[in-house]
């Protein structure tokens, strides 16, 4: 994203639009995007309206309101010259958008934003089955961000476990090799909104799952959030629960799948 400083009035109304923080009004009165922290999320360009005004009437007008000592009541959520202009990106920086713009559709997958559905459809996908458990691992989050670097120190340290990770699912993607979990070089450095990664193991891997993320994320300057999930047995009792139990934590039953999919992943 990019803003014309020949339009823009610096007005400050995109700040609070941007998640993470990328948009300042600098010394010469304009707003200016960091390049390095800019997510390419396109929060900023969808959410306001554009009234393309001129910038010279724009200046004129709020200099005499300044004069008159008016502080008039502006709708916040307009760029009042459409300053704000989307560039096309290249390859590497459009995976930014790819993660970060929920309108982005990811090739691989063909799902929006993150571009996967997790656990959510596991009756039909029937990814993980009985005595396994699924892992979705999210990294970053709206105000934070995180890095490919960051992703590849959790994948990375997963592929020693001997984790096979989703093959539906983008980061695995941009693995080089998903058996080491090591991610493309050229991608590293980009900055993205948040990722998930996914991947499933026998419900006994669970513990040193959980030992091996917590202890990468001491490192991480982002947010890392954990969902695990099991098919329940036949009896309808929960063999996870009693493992995160001995483990310490506290689970909390965040979301059931009533199975009404099964017909459909039978057989697999
Ligand atoms: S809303 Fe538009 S004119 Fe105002 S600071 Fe942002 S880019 Fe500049
Ligand atoms: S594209 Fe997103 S991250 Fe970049 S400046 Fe706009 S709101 Fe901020």
């Amino acid at each position: 994203m990019w803003i014309n400083p020949k339009l823009c009035v610096g007005c400050a109304n995109c700040i609070p639009f941007c998640p993470v923080g990328a948009i300042a009004v600098g010394p010469s009165g304009v707003a200016v995007i960091d390049r390095d922290a800019c997510v390419e999320c396109a929060n900023c360009y969808r959410s306001m309206s554009r009234e393309n005004l001129p910038p010279w009437l724009v200046r004129t007008l709020r200099k005499a309101a300044q004069l008159l000592r008016l502080r008039p009541d502006p709708d916040l959520d307009i760029c009042p010259t459409g300053a704000i202009t989307p560039e096309p990106l290249e390859w590497p920086r459009v995976v930014r958008s790819l993660f970060s713009d929920p309108t982005s559709e990811h090739k691989v997958t063909g799902v929006a934003g993150r571009g996967t559905e997790e656990a959510k459809t596991n009756d039909v996908t029937g990814r993980t089955k009985e005595g396994e458990a699924g892992f979705t691992v999210e990294l970053g989050r709206p105000g934070v961000g995180v890095t490919f670097a960051e992703i590849e120190d959790v994948t990375a340290s997963l592929a020693n476990l001997g984790i096979s990770f989703e093959p539906k699912n983008p980061v695995t993607s941009l693995m080089e090799d998903p058996k080491t979990g090591r991610i493309r070089k050229d991608i590293l450095q980009e900055r993205i909104l948040s990722a998930i990664v996914e991947f499933t193991v026998p419900l006994e891997q669970v513990p040193e799952v959980l030992r091996t993320v917590e202890e990468v994320s001491t490192r991480l300057q982002t947010v890392v959030s954990i969902g695990v999930y099991t098919r329940n047995a036949r009896d309808g009792s929960n063999p996870l629960l009693g493992i995160l139990h001995q483990l310490g934590y506290r689970p909390q039953r965040a979301k059931v799948n009533m199975g009404l999919g099964r017909p459909l992943a039978e057989g697999r």
